[in-house]
């Protein structure tokens, strides 16, 4: 839709111009920093950092309505800058001109509603929202193209040349990341960290596919996670982790269109999703508390966040009802399905401790809740609602899991709707899938198949066959008549096929 066949009232907010203060600051000591230089810890303390708009109450002056408005209204627009996470450019980053923007297709996944045997089986309604249709197939996405998009502007500024891009990752983290630095080369190369083999075929290929430097370290993230921090110190590199608070930015664009999706009624709604590194939860939290100050919403969704009993660092400092008593403690990681969040020591975690306090405060009651589940669970409910329509990752499977769990608890009231973050694509994860329906997990991931819900290839080779097809071989005449024949009659049978002539009849 063209600017001028906007209403009159909306057309010089419908498109976001460049505005905004914003600065850094300490989680710890409250120290603030600007952001003409990237930073991550801060320098005198060295806690990590949250990013915020010194000038945020000009956004509270445009009423809750008037911003419902401007939203669906921009969503029409063509302008790609606004077609991603900058729909929503003041509360993600108001100081980024249009210009600087990335935009690869990030953002504004779907909304899928679960069909009526899942949503029985899980004993309430619920909805996944597909992050794993982002275009590196993780929620990632969203964190980079806030990251790369700030990256681009100090590049465009001539505050900063030749960025050697840097991460360590469970594999989507570094597909996304190699994938927006490959769209600033050459201004932009990256480098990547993974835990030798504990990251998938499928993630492994897309930073190799996007041509970054791809390092495989022995160890699990936590130790990737020490070297990149000691590099960064050192050298001078970008980190793209989610230690770096634009990351955290970009990703509460995941609450704003849950907001906008539900036409900003977040009354009786939750959303649950899985905690790895805990950046994705700050980003969800960040998100809702910033559109219930601004009046867009008005009330928060419950939060739920999910882990599972093999990296389950946030759900144990929880469990200490006695908020004096909490401590945190890192836990040694085992093998885990939903690997991707098999970390022991969360960066965010000061973060989440921050933000969870402000969150149940805001609320006026408790609202943010952690729940853990066992690897057995993630698999049987991925599986289950795979074949029920969706396209969940192992981690998808985690928060169907945190689900059930979480209304079992009591958690989840009868009455609300629960939105579930599938944060990846299930192909990423097949391999898993593979090892369920062969029955051939290692005796760690303590998971044993359900035979109802196992799937495997049948080969059609009928023995009476003396000659079969094969590339650049095809049958001629009477054999290849009969390959038809006989293996039509092999798939009958083993599907128990009645006998009829419907086929013809349709032709
Ligand atoms: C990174 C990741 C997570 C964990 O998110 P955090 O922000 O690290 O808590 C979960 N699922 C998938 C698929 C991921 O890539
Ligand atoms: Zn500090």
């Amino acid at each position: 839709m063209k600017l001028e066949d906007f209403p009159k009232e909306i057309r010089s907010f419908v498109i976001p111009k460049q505005k905004g203060n914003m600065l850094y600051r300490c989680l710890d000591c409250g120290r603030e920093y600007g952001i003409e230089k990237l930073l991550y810890t801060c320098p005198k303390c060295g806690q990590v950092l949250l990013l915020y708009d010194v000038d945020f109450d000009r956004l509270k002056k445009i009423s809750g309505k008037m911003w419902r408005r401007i939203f669906d209204y921009r969503k029409m627009l063509t302008i790609p800058a606004l077609k991603g996470i900058y729909l929503y450019h003041e509360f993600i980053g108001p100081v980024i001109p249009l210009e600087s923007v990335i935009y690869l297709g990030e953002g504004h996944t779907p909304v899928v509603k679960a069909n009526a045997f899942l949503q029985e089986k899980a004993g309430t309604e619920f909805y996944f929202k597909n992050d794993g249709q982002n275009p590196s197939a993780s929620f990632k996405d969203r964190g980079m193209a806030s990251a790369l998009s700030y990256i681009h502007f100090l590049i465009q500024k001539g505050h900063i040349s030749d960025v050697l891009a840097i991460c360590a990752s469970t594999g989507d983290t570094s597909a996304a990341a190699a994938l927006y630095a490959s769209y600033l080369q050459p201004h932009v190369k990256s480098a990547v960290l993974l835990p030798h083999k504990k990251v998938t075929h499928q993630q492994l290929s897309q930073p190799l596919g996007s041509g970054a430097d791809v390092f495989e370290i022995p160890g699990v993230f936590d130790d990737c996670m020490k070297v990149v921090e000691a590099l960064s110190e050192k050298y001078n590199v970008a980190l793209l982790n989610s230690k770096n608070a634009w990351r955290i930015l970009g990703q509460e664009s995941y609450s704003y269109e849950i907001a906008q999706v539900f036409e900003y009624e977040m009354k009786n709604k939750v959303i649950i999703l899985p905690i790895g590194n805990a950046g994705n939860i700050t980003a969800v939290m960040s998100g809702f508390l910033k559109f219930f100050e601004a009046g867009i919403i008005d009330s928060l969704p419950k939060i739920i966040g999910v882990q599972s009993e093999h990296a389950d660092p946030v759900y144990r400092y929880y469990l200490e009802p006695d908020v004096e008593k909490r401590k945190f403690v890192p836990v040694t990681v085992r093998p885990s399905v939903a690997q991707a969040a098999m970390i022991g020591n969360p960066v965010s975690m000061p973060r989440v401790i921050y933000l969870t306090d402000i969150y149940n405060s805001m609320a006026g009651k408790q609202s943010v809740f952690f729940v853990e589940v066992d690897e057995q669970a993630i698999m049987d409910w991925q599986l289950l609602a795979n074949r029920n329509g969706h396209i969940a990752c192992t981690h998808g499977g985690e928060s169907l899991a945190g689900l059930v769990a979480a209304r079992h608890q009591g958690i989840i009231d009868e009455n609300d709707i629960a939105i579930i973050d599938s944060t990846a694509h299930a192909l990423k994860f097949s391999g898993f899938q593979e090892m369920y329906f062969k029955n051939s997990f290692p005796a760690e991931f303590e998971i044993s198949p359900k035979p109802d819900i196992m799937n495997s290839p049948v080969l059609v080779h009928p023995k009476d066959l003396e000659n079969v097809p094969a590339p650049g071989k095809p049958l001629k005449g009477n054999d290849f008549k009969r390959f038809i024949e006989r293996v039509s009659e092999e798939i009958a049978t083993a599907l128990d096929l009645k006998k009829g002539n419907r086929s013809r009849k349709n032709q």
